[in-house]
């Protein structure tokens, strides 16, 4: 039976982190997979976390199962970090590339399986094997220019208004996946306009909220769409931002017009989540709801979270004036400043 089945599609990131991970060399740098690294270059667990984990063991919940739809305190204080309003259906996800399936899967489901999805490219590789998964057309336009190298706000613009109305669009809220390269609030503006104007669903996704500017600039575009009364899907991951990449630990909210709308989105999510996977981990949206409803361990993760930022924007600075005043590199580096987040 299983001798016709054929190797799957080679995973560049997969073979580059094999590699790197047998690579011997004491002085070796893994550039490849989206995660923050300490000054030795290794993973490092949140003080917050780790306060929210014996917190945890004293409470001592067990392994029971999560509701379907997910730890109901956590989502809202999930929800919060994004943006705050009502209309929402929010559902716990395995992380943020959960929240993806399941977005393009509830848009295949419940909304067309005929939806064109826009995407700027480059991007985050998992897209579009998420959008072929369920049966969803994926069409490229240029996000970013080589020649300027920065964000291609008039290939962005251009695409949305020749879109078929009705079109799904894939955004990334903040730090761009791999440029680095995100639209101003400016821009971002004559976004939403072009979108609302075309009828189309945004879909975000906000991987790295916290790492670029600032909780709340990073989670900009996002609230400027629920101002405008738009409706549209949000992926939210904590991996990143709480350093809790193994957890799985993320959201799916979708913002709808009214909470009639919003309650038939939710309990559509809930039948995807419990037909695929019955419920999501526990563990980390445990610790991350008592983190962010304790005020003394709320701060504490703002204020790491500032020092996560700031390395990142001192790196880029560090790396800008080795390539020009040490190495005389020829050419122009100055992107490497004005990225945001982990990418360049
Ligand atoms: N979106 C983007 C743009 C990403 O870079 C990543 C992780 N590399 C994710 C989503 C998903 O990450 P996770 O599943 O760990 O939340």
């Amino acid at each position: 039976i299983f001798e016709s089945v054929q190797p799957g599609v080679p995973d560049p990131m997969y073979n580059l982190k094999k590699r790197a991970d047998s690579d011997l060399s004491p002085s070796k740098v893994d550039l490849g997979v989206g995660i923050y690294r300490n000054e030795q270059g290794a993973y490092q667990e949140l003080q917050c976390v780790k306060e929210a984990k014996q917190v945890l063991a004293k409470i001592d919940l067990g392994h029971d199962y999560e509701l379907t739809t997910g730890n109901p305190g956590f989502l809202k204080e999930a929800s919060g970090i994004m943006f705050c309003q009502g209309g929402l259906a929010s559902v716990q996800t395995i992380s943020g590339s959960g929240a993806v399936h399941l977005a393009a899967l509830f848009i295949s489901r419940c909304i067309s399986p005929y939806i064109k999805v826009f995407v700027g490219v480059p991007t985050w590789g998992n897209y579009k094997p998420a959008l072929d998964l369920v049966g969803l057309q994926t069409i490229e336009y240029r996000h970013y220019d080589p020649s300027t190298r920065s964000y291609d706000h008039d290939s962005t613009i251009l695409a949305i208004k020749e879109a078929p109305e009705g079109s799904a669009f894939i955004f990334q809220g903040c730090c761009h996946n791999p440029t680095g390269a995100d639209p101003t609030p400016e821009q971002w503006s004559e976004i939403v306009d072009a979108l609302k104007v075309g009828r189309h669903l945004p879909l975000f996704d906000l991987a790295y909220q916290g790492l670029g500017q600032g909780l709340d600039e990073d989670a900009y575009a996002v609230s400027l769409c629920a101002r405008r009364r738009l409706e549209f899907l949000a992926c939210q991951s904590l991996s990143k931002n709480f350093a809790l990449y193994g957890e799985r630990c993320g959201s799916l909210h979708v913002i709808c017009k009214d909470s009639r709308a919003a309650a038939n989105v939710h309990d559509q999510l809930r039948c995807l989540i419990r037909w695929e996977m019955s419920s999501t981990p526990a563990y980390g949206s445990r610790l991350v709801k008592l983190v962010l409803q304790d005020g003394h361990m709320n701060a504490d993760w703002k204020a790491e979270l500032s020092a996560m930022r700031e390395r990142l924007a001192s790196l880029r600075l560090q790396l800008f004036e080795q390539l020009t005043r040490i190495l005389y590199t020829p050419g122009d580096w100055s992107h490497i400043v004005q990225e945001k987040g982990l990418f360049s």
